[in-house]
C-alpha cells in the first residue's frame, strides 16, 4: 500500500538567520514515480558569497560562546531533530528514494551525531608542553572560521549531520551545499531544525543549487579567503578537484569518496551471518551506500553452498516504490545512476559473466543483481558500481583474498566472516582499507569513530575527535616565566 507524503514548503535558501527566496528555481524529482517533490532555489556565487559573509560574521560570537552554551545548542537540535523525525523520514523516502527503514534508522542516528557533537564540547582543548626555559608552553586547539560542507545524497541526514555538527561544535560557523538531489533532506530541512533550535543568525546557512551550477558554487565556496576548511563527502572525481583546489589555497580538507568494498568469506564461517551480511552489506539502499559490499569473496570450498544460500536469501527482498514500506528495494537516485549500473551489468554479461539473480532494470529500478564468472576485464570488477550489484568470487588461499581485495583504487572498508579472530586479524593488516570489520559486514558507523578510507576512498577522518582535529588548528603559545636569556650581544 501506497502512503501519502505530503510536499514540503520551500521557504528558500537559509542565509543569516533568513530565508532567502530566489527567482531561479530547479526540480528536485522523486525518483519512485519521477514527479516533482519540491522545487528549490539555485543559487549561484552571489548567495555563496552572502553565506560565507553572514559565517564570518557570526564567528566571533559563536567561537566565543562558552562551551556549554555550544554543547546546550547542539542538545537541542538533538531534541528538535527527534520530535521532527517524521518529517525526515517521509523526506528521505519521497525525495532520496530509501526504503522506509533506512530512513529510521539515518533518523534516529543523525539526532546521536548531535549528541556526540555536543559531548565534544567538554572535550580537552589543548597541552601543556614541557619547555626548557621553565615557560609554560601551550598547545591550543582553536576553531578556524567558516567550514564549508559538502554532502551527498544518499545518506542525505547522516552525511550532512556528520559534515557540520564536530566542527559546529569546535565553535566554526558553517556553510552547507547539499547534494541537488537531496537538497532538502540534506539540506533546508537541517535549516529548519537548527532554526527552531535558536542557532544564532548565520551561525548555519544553507545554499542551493542545480547540477548545472555546481561547479560555479563549489568552487566559491572552496575558493573564497574566507572559507578556512571544507568537508566534502561524495564521489572521487569531484573529490579530487575538490582537495586539489583546497590545496592550492593551502585549506584544510577532509574528503570522504568511492568504494569497492569487499566481504571476505572464509571457509569457517558461519553461513547465516555470512549470508545476511552480503544481503544486507551488498542490497541496503540499492547498494548506494560508499561502503557497501560489491565483491563477494568465498573460499571454494564453501562456495557452493554459500551461492545458494545468498541468492535464496537476496531473492525475497522486494522492489519497487518506496512509498510502499515492503518494498525493501527502492530506485536509484537519477538517470545518471542508473545508466551506469546499467553499462556495468551489460559490460560483465557480454564478456561472459552469469547473473544468477536478477540483472533486470526497469526505469530506475534495478532488481538485487548477484553476478558470476566476474573476471578483471569487466568494469563491475574494478568500478564502483553504486547499484544493487554483487559480484561473487571464489579464492583458494588467505593471501589470494587479500590480493582480490586489494585489486581496486579504492580503500574504504572490508568485512571478513570467520570463526577466528586471530586469522581474522592477520588478513585485516594486509587490507589496503581505512576500516575493517570483523563478523560484519563493510557498512558500519557510529558518530564517535574515525570513518575515512585510504587511497583514491579520501583523505583525513570523520568522526568524534578525529572531526574536532581536522576542523579545528593548533596554536602554540607560551608564558615566558623563567626569563627565558637572550644572547647579550642583543
Ligand atoms: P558527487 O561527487 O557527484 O556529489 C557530491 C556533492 O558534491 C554534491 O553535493 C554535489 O552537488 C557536489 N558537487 C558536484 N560537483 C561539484 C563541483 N564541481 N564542485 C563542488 N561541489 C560539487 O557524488 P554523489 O553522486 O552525490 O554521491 C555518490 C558518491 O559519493 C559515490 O561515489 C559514493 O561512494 C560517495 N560517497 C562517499 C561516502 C564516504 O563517506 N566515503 C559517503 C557517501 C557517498
Amino acid at each position: 500500500m501506497l502512503d501519502s507524503i505530503s510536499a514540503p514548503q520551500i521557504k528558500g535558501m537559509f542565509i543569516a538567520g533568513q530565508w532567502r527566496p530566489s527567482q531561479a528555481t530547479f526540480d528536485d524529482i522523486n525518483p519512485s514515480d519521477g514527479s516533482i517533490y519540491a522545487r528549490i532555489p539555485d543559487g549561484g556565487r552571489e548567495d555563496t558569497r552572502a553565506a560565507i559573509e553572514a559565517a564570518q560574521a557570526a564567528f566571533p560570537d559563536w567561537s566565543g560562546l562558552m562551551f556549554q552554551e555550544r554543547a546546550r545548542t547542539l542538545l537541542k537540535i538533538a531534541d528538535i531533530w527527534e520530535k521532527r523525525a517524521p518529517d525526515y523520514v517521509a523526506a528521505a523516502q519521497s525525495e532520496g528514494g530509501g526504503w522506509f527503514g533506512k530512513g529510521m534508522f539515518e533518523a534516529g542516528y543523525v539526532a546521536e551525531v548531535f549528541r556526540a557533537a555536543a559531548a565534544h564540547c567538554y572535550d580537552t582543548i589543548g597541552e601543556v608542553l614541557p619547555s626548557e626555559h621553565g615557560k609554560y608552553s601551550t598547545a591550543l586547539r582553536v576553531p578556524m572560521g567558516v567550514v564549508g560542507v559538502i554532502s551527498p545524497w544518499n545518506m542525505p541526514g547522516i552525511l550532512t549531520a556528520r559534515g557540520f555538527a564536530f566542527p559546529m561544535a569546535a565553535g566554526n560557523t558553517i556553510v552547507l551545499k547539499p547534494s541537488e538531489d537531496t537538497p532538502y533532506a540534506g539540506g533546508l530541512f537541517f535549516a529548519e531544525v537548527l532554526e527552531e533550535a535558536g542557532v544564532p543568525a548565520g551561525v548555519f546557512n544553507v545554499i542551493t543549487c542545480s547540477r548545472e551550477r555546481v561547479s560555479d558554487m563549489g568552487e566559491e565556496l572552496v575558493e573564497h579567503p574566507l572559507v578556512k576548511g571544507i568537508s566534502f563527502t561524495g564521489s572521487t572525481p569531484v573529490g579530487r578537484q575538490i582537495a586539489a583546489r583546497a590545496g592550492a589555497h593551502l585549506k584544510k580538507c577532509c574528503v570522504e569518496l568511492g568504494g569497492k568494498d569487499s566481504l571476505i568469506v572464509l571457509d569457517d564461517a558461519d553461513m547465516e551471518r555470512a549470508t545476511s551480511a552480503a544481503s544486507f552489506g551488498s542490497f541496503m539502499h540499492q547498494g548506494q551506500i560508499c561502503m557497501s559490499v560489491e565483491k563477494v569473496l568465498v573460499q571454494e570450498s564453501i562456495y557452493p553452498e554459500f551461492l545458494r544460500q545468498f541468492t535464496a536469501r537476496a531473492g525475497k527482498l522486494k522492489t519497487g516504490n518506496v512509498a510502499d514500506k515492503g518494498n525493501v528495494i527502492g530506485p536509484l537516485i537519477n538517470d545518471r545512476q542508473v545508466a551506469r549500473v546499467k553499462h556495468q551489468i551489460e559490460d560483465a554479461l557480454a564478456k561472459g559473466a552469469k547473473a544468477v539473480l536478477g540483472g533486470n532494470v526497469q526505469g530506475r529500478f534495478v532488481e538485487p543483481t548477484i553476478l558470476t564468472n566476474v573476471t578483471p576485464d569487466m568494469d563491475v570488477w574494478r568500478d564502483e558500481t553504486f547499484g544493487p550489484v554483487a559480484v561473487v568470487v571464489p579464492f583458494r588461499t588467505d593471501a589470494e583474498a587479500v590480493a582480490l581485495n586489494n585489486d581496486t583504487e579504492y580503500g574504504l572498508s572490508a568485512g571478513i566472516i570467520t570463526s577466528d579472530e586471530q586469522r581474522a586479524m592477520r588478513i585485516s593488516q594486509q587490507l589496503e582499507t581505512g576500516m575493517c570489520h570483523v563478523n560484519c559486514s563493510s557498512i558500519n558507523d557510529e558518530p564517535h569513530v574515525p570513518f575515512g578510507g585510504s587511497k583514491a576512498s579520501g583523505l583525513g577522518r570523520h568522526g568524534g575527535k578525529w572531526s574536532m582535529e581536522t576542523f579545528t588548528e593548533t596554536r602554540w603559545i607560551t608564558f615566558d616565566r623563567g626569563h627565558r636569556p637572550y644572547p647579550p650581544v642583543f
